[in-house]
């Protein structure tokens, strides 16, 4: 106990130290990619002082480029940063999907090579997992890699790739083998987004914004260096990497629980603003009872990440139970945009224009893309049928 209130002194003397004062509250978080911009100095000098002192991924050992902690330090360390409202120096696909991944199945030569750049800040990573023909059914997918020597030739598209227009590297999965049964005839390779075999359009949405493209590769290469795992086996890795991208969306990352919990912060707020305020209560009794249980839910839910993220003393990410955590964090989140939605009536229904206040329009933002999680991911369905049959045994 003491050591760990010692660490807990130090690092908030480091951080009141070093954060700097463009650093604190909300603001840009980048992503690694060398396509976007950081916006201020004091974002990059946050971000080179926690990449430094291997806080970019705290609990990854310090021999990539990490920190090192363990858990309760890792969670201390987050604890700290919340204190003092220290912004969240790096994120993004190559520190919560590849890393991990790279972590368990990569060999030594890249680890060396991609988690360093990965804990500097110095790529930007995109998923390159659906095909027009292959979401759910994700191992049906198409796209062909022939193996050439040195490298893999790759011919084939994918779809919905978040972010693929600002990203350097690609974690993909191919077929190198298609005489096998599917899942036995995929490989998991690593390929530069910069080459001329691959071209990125941006899917234009109704709001104007393109958060994914298309992603298509006219004999695009990956090196041999860069297949992850055994020729073939890719789809273990595959499936792994979507434990850990599920267990990032279920709030089980590292230091898990707290900050799920606030998701019902401030709805009573809204409530009484919409729905009227009787001695100091929310007016409408079954409103009132309504945000009690979506509060409590919110809350058991945090409580439960935190605790399965103590148990999980060994720091390594749950397996298929991190299907349960997704499944329930999506729909709290659905189920809180909708809510925060019907408190505000019409008002909450607005796209642009001076009737509407930027909370108003920000609540309808957030229900539309509070649909998103119960998809990317896997989508519920996907979730719960995981979870009958990995988690609870359930016959098919
Ligand atoms: C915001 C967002 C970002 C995304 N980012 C990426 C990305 O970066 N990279 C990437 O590779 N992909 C990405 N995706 C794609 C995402 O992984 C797929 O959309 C998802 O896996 C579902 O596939 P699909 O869209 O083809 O739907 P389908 O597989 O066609 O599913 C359609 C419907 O049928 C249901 N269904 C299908 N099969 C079953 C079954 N066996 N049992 C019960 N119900 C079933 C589904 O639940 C769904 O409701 C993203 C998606 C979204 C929405």
């Amino acid at each position: 106990m003491a050591e760990i209130e010692e660490f807990r002194a130090e690092t908030r003397a480091w951080l009141e130290e070093n954060c700097p004062k463009g650093a604190i509250g909300p603001g840009q978080v980048p992503s690694g990619s060398t396509k976007v911009k950081i916006e201020s100095p004091d974002t990059q000098l946050w971000l080179d002082r926690m990449a430094e002192k291997g806080w970019t991924a705290p609990a990854w050992p310090k021999e990539y480029g990490g920190g090192g902690l363990n858990g309760a330090e890792h969670r201390v360390l987050l604890e700290e940063m919340r204190e003092v409202r220290a912004r969240t120096p790096l994120m993004g696909m190559g520190l919560s999907m590849i890393g991990p991944t790279l972590l368990e199945f990569g060999n030594e030569e890249q680890r060396q090579r991609h988690l360093s750049r990965i804990v500097r800040g110095e790529v930007g990573w995109c998923q390159g997992y659906s095909e027009p023909g292959a979401g759910s059914d994700l191992a049906s997918l198409r796209t062909r890699a022939e193996d050439k020597g040195d490298h893999f030739l790759i011919n084939g598209q994918k779809i919905w790739t978040s972010g693929a227009q600002f990203a350097d590297w690609m974690f993909a999965i191919v077929r190198t083998d298609p005489d096998v049964p599917k899942h036995e005839g995929i490989s998991f390779v690593l390929l530069p987004m910069d080459q001329e075999g691959v071209t990125v359009k941006p899917i234009r949405l109704i709001s104007g914004t393109s958060p994914f493209c298309e992603t298509f590769f006219d004999d695009a290469i990956a090196k041999k260096e860069d297949l992850v795992g055994e020729l073939n086996k890719g789809w273990t890795v595959a499936k792994r990497l979507l434990q850990f991208e599920r267990s990032g969306q279920g709030g089980l990352g590292a230091g898990g629980g707290g900050r799920r919990g606030r998701r019902g912060a401030g709805m009573a707020e809204v409530a009484k603003e919409y729905i009227g305020e009787e001695s100091g209560k929310i007016a409408d009794a079954d409103v009132r009872a309504k945000i009690i249980r979506y509060n409590i839910d919110s809350a058991a839910f945090a409580l439960t990440q935190r605790r399965v993220g103590e148990e999980n003393r060994s720091g390594k990410t749950l397996g298929e139970a991190t299907s349960i955590f997704k499944l329930y964090g999506s729909n709290l989140a659905r189920d809180g945009a909708e809510m925060r939605l019907e408190l505000m009536g019409v008002q909450g229904l607005g796209w642009e224009g001076d009737a509407f206040s930027s909370q108003q329009l920000g609540a309808t933002r957030g229900w539309l893309s509070s649909r998103a999680i119960t998809i990317y991911g896997g989508t519920n369905e996907i979730q719960m049928n995981i979870i009958a049959k990995r988690v609870l045994g359930l016959p098919d």
